[in-house]
């Protein structure tokens, strides 16, 4: 009886094994938004990155025919420098990553790396080189350890340290029982949004890539996760070319570049100073984002008094 147990136990675990990674893979498509009907070409060479210019170049792209998303982007990101892409919701400033990660190709213009069209290149090597900070992070059910290595597996449990440090979530790490093997997901810890953030922020860390794309959360964290994120943006974000989709303006006043997008075209550009003294779109949106600020820490200091 025993023996026959043994098996059946073994299978029940190895049929829940195999079926968790089947959740978890079915979960990074998902969150790597993949999408089948993307090919590389025959014979397609690796993408070959120098410096990290990136140029998008008259970019048109729609999801469905009828509904034009993009309708000529152009911009170029210098090496090492910071542009970040600003923009009513539903302006198209998210699928601006989505096209540089290559989950979906424009229907006219071209995307560069380096020169290169990313068309032209294995999705492998451009995903190698392309590092991306979600809005929504989805953790693996699996140690917070894992969910940090899946920047790069063979990364040392010192790399895996280092960067939970810069990415400012050691500490959390040392307060939760079990540390880094801690389970997360589902059945384990349940991380806030900007923990989650932080995880991700130092997966990309240990992955090291050459350019970065940084997707801000839409919901506003407490001010000082905020201020915690931030600063490990910072960090990443050095000496990498790096594109910022931002909605809170606070956060892209030191971007090299500012661009504000509307109805999938870019109508100002320039740095914050240039944006504010044009007294348009972009002015409006700061004078707007800053009286709510303001709004918001009236309240807080009147709940204080009380
Ligand atoms: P937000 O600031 O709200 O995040 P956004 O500027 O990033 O908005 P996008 O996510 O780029 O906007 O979306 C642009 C438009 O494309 C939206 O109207 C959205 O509904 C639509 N859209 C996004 N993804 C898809 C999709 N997979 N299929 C069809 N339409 C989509």
């Amino acid at each position: 009886m025993i023996q026959l147990y043994q098996p059946l136990n073994f299978m029940g675990t190895f049929y829940r094994e195999v079926r968790q990674a089947v959740v978890d893979i079915e979960r990074m498509f998902s969150i790597l938004g993949q999408n089948p009907e993307i090919a590389d070409r025959p014979g397609a060479p690796a993408l070959a990155v120098e410096e990290g210019n990136v140029v998008f170049e008259d970019v048109v792209f729609h999801y469905d025919e009828k509904r034009p998303i993009l309708r000529g982007v152009s911009f170029e990101v210098k090496p090492g420098k910071t542009l970040a892409i600003v923009g009513p919701s539903g302006a198209g400033k998210s699928t601006i990553s989505r096209l540089m990660f290559r989950f979906y190709e424009p229907q006219g213009g071209r995307i560069l790396i380096d020169g290169q069209d990313i068309l032209a290149v294995t999705q492998k090597s451009l995903r190698a080189a392309v590092g991306m900070v979600p809005q929504d992070t989805v953790l693996f059910n699996d140690s917070i350890g894992y969910n940090i290595r899946y920047g790069r597996w063979d990364a040392t449990e010192e790399e895996v340290r280092e960067a939970a440090r810069l990415a400012q979530i050691d500490g959390f790490i040392a307060s939760v029982p079990g540390g880094y093997e801690a389970q997360v997901g589902e059945r384990g810890l349940k991380l806030s949004g900007g923990e989650k953030q932080r995880v991700a922020i130092a997966r990309t860390i240990l992955k090291g890539p050459p350019i970065l794309i940084l997707d801000e959360a839409t919901s506003a964290l407490d001010s000082f996760t905020e201020h915690e994120i931030q600063e490990a943006l910072r960090g990443v974000a050095k000496g990498r070319t790096t594109l910022v989709i931002a909605h809170r303006l606070s956060t892209i006043v030191d971007a090299d570049e500012i661009i504000f997008l509307d109805h999938g075209r870019i109508v100002e550009r320039g740095t914050h100073q240039e944006l504010l003294d044009q007294r348009g779109e972009y002015a409006a949106m700061w004078n707007r984002q800053r009286e709510a600020a303001e709004a918001r820490a009236k309240i807080i200091a009147a709940q204080e008094d009380e």
